[in-house]
């Protein structure tokens, strides 16, 4: 690890000055993703400015028929928080299942969105949920928030202060986790709301993605077996040491289905 200053910032304003006036600074939330990759010289930052104690940024209420989560919200705040796990149960347990307790004890859910791992759980129920990321500037709906790998619509002094999650009818995240990280080797997010249904798929790919084929089997029948009976190609999947992309194609239906039958238990 390099050399580094540290700040601990008291509001967002200051928070956000701060990398205007130093572009080589970065937000700092949990450091479950940023210190492994300052650890490994991967990243350098001259500074890190921790954004995870600012008052009111990890506050989680229930507003207009949403979930309001602060961006400086940790995993298992989200995972034990009453409104969310009454509001949308299927928030709270992905919150739960994110790697080990160390790891859901620090990181936040800012911190996962702007990183956009390819396997995180976060941006799943982001885009699944069809929420809308907020910043220090402006909201950005989850269709336009992740642009690739790694990549999201945020601009390099941008701070995400909250995430809003709209209540959904039924919902569900399933995820076939990698048994050493947790991380998605595949995970899917189901959100019924009416007569809409959105799926998203985490892990497969370079970048969460919304799978049409599913969402149109699911909006015709909402049942585990219009998900089973969906096909998806393996051109745009992953292979890697973990699985193929062929294996990947098979358990995204596989779990859609498991997800539509975990939603419709409630
Ligand atoms: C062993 C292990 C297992 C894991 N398993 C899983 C898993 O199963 N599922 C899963 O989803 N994730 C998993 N993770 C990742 C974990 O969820 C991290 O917490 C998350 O990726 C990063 O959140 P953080 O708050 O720690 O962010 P940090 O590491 O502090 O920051 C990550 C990036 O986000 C930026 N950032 C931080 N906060 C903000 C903000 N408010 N606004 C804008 N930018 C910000 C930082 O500048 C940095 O670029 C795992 C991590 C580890 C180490």
């Amino acid at each position: 690890m390099y050399a580094f200053q540290f700040e601990r910032a008291t509001d967002a304003k200051a928070a956000v000055a701060k990398l205007k006036a130093d572009p080589d600074a970065k937000f700092l939330g949990g450091g479950q993703s940023l210190l492994a990759a300052m650890k490994l010289r991967l990243a350098a930052p001259s500074a890190l400015i921790d954004v995870s104690r600012i008052p009111g940024m990890a506050d989680i209420r229930v507003e207009n028929n949403e979930v309001v989560i602060g961006a400086a919200a940790r995993h298992a705040d989200v995972a034990a928080n009453a409104e969310v796990r009454r509001r949308i149960p299927a928030l709270a347990a992905l919150a739960g299942g994110i790697g080990d307790r160390q790891v859901r004890a620090m990181g936040t859910i800012g911190g996962s969105l702007a990183n956009d791992d390819p396997a995180a759980c976060y941006p799943a129920a982001v885009l699944g949920l069809g929420a809308t990321v907020v910043t220090d500037r402006r909201s950005i709906k989850a269709d336009d928030f992740f642009k690739g790998l790694y990549e999201t619509a945020l601009e390099p002094d941008e701070l995400i202060t909250a995430v809003r999650f709209p209540i959904p009818d039924q919902a569900a995240y399933i995820k076939f986790a990698n048994p050493a990280s947790r991380f998605a080797l595949v995970g899917v997010m189901v959100a019924r709301t009416g007569n809409t249904v959105r799926v998203a798929v985490t892990g497969a790919a370079d970048s969460v993605f919304r799978c049409q084929p599913l969402e149109q089997a699911l909006s015709a029948s909402f049942t585990a077996a219009a998900a089973r009976a969906v096909k998806i190609g393996p051109s745009r999947l992953n292979t890697d040491l973990h699985a193929s992309a062929e294996y990947r194609a098979h358990l995204i239906p596989v779990l859609a289905a498991r997800a539509v039958e975990q939603a419709l238990k409630g």
